[in-house]
Parts: C-alpha cells; sequence; structure tokens
C-alpha cells in the first residue's frame, strides 16, 4: 500500500477527511506549523499522507491548488526519490537517538532543490527518552524552510514533551467502502466477496487488509479456527494437529502479532454472538463451510479465558518469547 494509486496529492486520497481539512486550513492562512504529528492507528495512510503533503508544498505548479502530478518535483515524489524528502524509520524497533542527531545535522543545510524540506519521522512512539529529548530543540524551532513531520499510533503513549510541540492531527479508520476500494487498486485484486471480509477484518486499516491479501493469514486463521472451533472436542483435542497448527502459526514471524488481533476479533465476534448482540464486524466469512453449526457453542467462560490467553501471547511476544512456544500454549488455552 505504499504507493499513490491514485493522484500524487494528499487531497486525493480516500478518507482522512478532518486531516484533509485542518491543512487545507493551514495552507489557507499560509501558517504552516513547524511540526504536525499524525496520530492514528497503523496502516490508514499517514505515511502517504505525509508525502503528499510535500509533493503539495514543493509542486512547481504554482497555479494548481494542491500537487499537480506531472512536474518535475512531483515527478520525482511519484518515483519515490525527492532528495528533499527525508523519511527517518525505527531501526530495530525505535527511532535511535543516532538516528535524530543525523537527522538535525542534515537539516542545518539548506534543502537541494525545493521550497520546503519534508522531514517525516516514522512511529515517534517508540522513541526513548533520550532519543526526544534530543529532538526537542530541532521540534521546536528547525531551521527555516523545513517542516517536520512525525507519526505515531493512536493505541501507543507519545512523549508530552513531543505532543506540546506539535500540531495534533488525527487520523482515522476509513469506511468499508474506501477500504474496498482501495484493495480494488492492487495488483492481486481480490474478488469483491474476499475484499469485503479483508475491509471488515481490518476495521478499515488498508494497509492491515493489504498484509492480510499479501501473507497466508488468512488461510492460516480458517485452519485455526476449524481446529479450535469445536467446543465439545475441549481436551478431546489431537495434540499432533494442535503443534503443527502452531508450527505454522510461528512461520508468520513478525506478522504473527496482527494475526492475534484477528483472533481477537473472532473471539469477539463471538462473544457477541453468544450474548445475542450484533457482530462488530461479520468475521463469519472465516468459518469453514459446517464449522459454524457444528458443535453448541463456546461458553462465555470459554471465550474470555481464549481472549486473555491470547491477550498473555502477545505479551510474551513481546518479551520475544518462543514464537512456537508461545502458540502452542495458546492453542491448548484456546
Ligand atoms: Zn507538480
Amino acid at each position: 500500500m505504499g504507493d499513490f494509486g491514485r493522484g500524487i496529492c494528499f487531497t486525493e486520497l480516500l478518507g482522512q477527511e478532518k486531516a484533509k481539512k485542518l491543512i487545507l486550513r493551514s495552507f489557507a492562512t499560509g501558517r504552516l506549523p513547524h511540526a504536525f504529528l499524525f496520530k492514528g492507528p497503523e496502516g490508514v495512510g499517514k505515511q502517504l499522507f505525509a508525502r503528499g503533503l510535500a509533493a503539495a508544498l514543493n509542486c512547481r505548479d504554482h497555479d494548481h491548488p494542491g500537487a499537480c502530478g506531472s512536474c518535475v518535483s512531483c515527478r520525482k515524489f511519484r518515483s519515490g526519490n525527492h532528495p528533499d524528502f527525508m523519511v527517518i524509520s525505527p531501526e530495530k524497533g525505535a527511532i535511535k537517538i543516532e538516528q535524530v542527531r543525523q537527522m538535525c545535522q542534515a537539516l542545518s543545510y539548506p534543502p537541494y532543490e525545493s521550497d520546503t524540506r519534508v522531514v517525516l519521522l516514522e512511529d515517534v512512539h517508540t522513541m526513548r527518552a533520550e532519543a526526544a529529548n534530543s529532538l526537542l530543540k530541532t521540534l521546536e524551532e528547525p531551521p527555516t524552510d523545513n517542516l517536520l513531520i512525525l507519526t505515531a499510533d493512536s493505541s501507543r503513549e507519545v512523549l508530552p514533551t513531543i505532543i506540546s510541540r506539535c500540531q495534533v492531527v488525527p487520523f482515522h479508520y476509513l469506511s468499508e467502502q474506501d477500504t474496498v476500494r482501495i484493495l480494488a487498486e492492487q495488483p492481486e485484486r481480490p474478488d469483491p466477496e474476499a475484499a469485503h471480509l479483508l475491509a471488515r477484518l481490518s476495521e478499515g486499516s488498508p494497509g492491515r487488509a493489504g498484509l492480510f491479501l499479501k501473507t497466508e493469514m488468512i488461510g492460516i486463521m480458517k485452519k485455526v479456527i476449524s481446529v479450535i472451533a469445536d467446543p465439545d472436542l475441549d481436551g478431546d483435542r489431537d495434540p499432533g494437529t494442535l503443534l503443527k497448527t502452531a508450527e505454522v502459526m510461528a512461520e508468520l514471524k513478525e506478522n504473527l502479532p496482527p494475526f492475534l488481533g484477528l483472533l481477537k476479533i473472532w473471539l469477539r465476534d463471538q462473544l457477541m454472538l453468544a450474548c445475542d448482540l450484533p457482530k462488530r464486524c461479520g468475521s463469519e466469512g472465516l468459518m469453514q463451510t459446517g464449522d459454524a453449526g457444528r458443535g453448541k457453542s463456546r461458553s462465555l467462560r470459554q471465550l474470555f479465558a481464549g481472549l486473555q490467553a491470547v491477550n498473555r501471547a502477545e505479551k510474551e511476544l513481546a518479551r520475544n518469547c518462543n514464537r512456537t512456544l508461545v502458540c502452542e500454549v495458546l492453542l491448548f488455552n484456546l
């Protein structure tokens, strides 16, 4: 999902109307802040939006209200190598103090060819206090001709010293319809039914839906559900099958955390079903024909225990415990 499927300008991206409005307002008044903090769920277009904003700021066609998409600057943004668009991403899970120092040094030189150099600092929630402290001065008063755009996951804490120095722009999940439209533009072109299921399971995060589309995740999820779906088999499941399934899950490696998120969505839907409440995302597309009607439904207690087991597994993965072992314990507890 990392490229411009449609126009290059941020105004042409689907969704995020509030963010567009906020930024267009600062454009109109000619008062862009030194730094924006784009805060929202992962996979909803924060990085793409930052690139689209950088393109609009540097478009050579001054009669065009945003980014024209065809001038020399826009073409460089489109191909992904504009010399004045700098991206700092976490290394081994965090933005490090050395990265911040190098960035501050680079900013002491004027932009190569553009009016405004844009620096995108991704996932600043990963910064530890010392890296954040080394950023504060630049964040407060960056050298002229520079705009900093920080992104952060809305479910994670960002240091207050960073937030107070930025204009915060909230990002949100997209509608199912917009997510389906974005999926339809992917080279994999899922059929409409699959696209709707992916959109619902991603809860409106095209990035996450794209991950589901490009990996084996949904297939593995269906397998896991078919293994654990029948509560009548509790304590009577074939350990060999469970161990084999755990191995397949562990193969997902760094995609295991989003996979566990998917599992929680399914459990949550089962919980709503058990309480006779309308399901939030309609994950029944994950059940293979026959699973749904087979056996009695899981008890509330079993479902809560299942959710707790997934939470424990998430914590263990965050502590770098052995993936296969975590999956084995999880499956035996679901
Ligand atoms: Zn242009």
